[in-house]
């Protein structure tokens, strides 16, 4: 899942150049969700987003998770998908 901290964001619209999918759209200088149903969760928007702007919780499609533990065969430390365990910060 995928919140903007409206008071935070800025407009930039990084997140939405960053974005695969193109489920990012800016509006009045605000990053809105414009196609939720493509988001691969793949936490790209996050890690660019200098402004601190996006909070990325785990869902159904947490990309890293699923390439970390079902590809790679990495169990996850600690709680969550494990997304954290290698990175200053995770993607969810
Ligand atoms: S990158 Fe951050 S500050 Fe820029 S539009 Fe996206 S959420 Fe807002
Ligand atoms: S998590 Fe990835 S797919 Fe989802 S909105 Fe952010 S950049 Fe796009």
């Amino acid at each position: 899942m995928i919140h903007f901290n409206q008071k935070k964001c800025t407009g930039c619209g990084v997140c939405a150049a960053v974005c695969p999918q193109q489920v990012i759209a800016i509006q009045k200088k605000q990053a809105v969700m414009q196609n939720y149903r493509s988001c691969l969760e793949c936490g790209a928007c996050r890690q660019n987003c200098e402004f601190e702007a996006i909070e990325l919780t785990k869902g159904t499609g947490c990309l890293y998770a699923i390439v970390k533990e079902d590809i790679l065969k990495i169990t996850p430390k600690g709680s969550g998908c494990g997304c954290d365990d290698d990175q200053e910060e995770g993607c969810c």
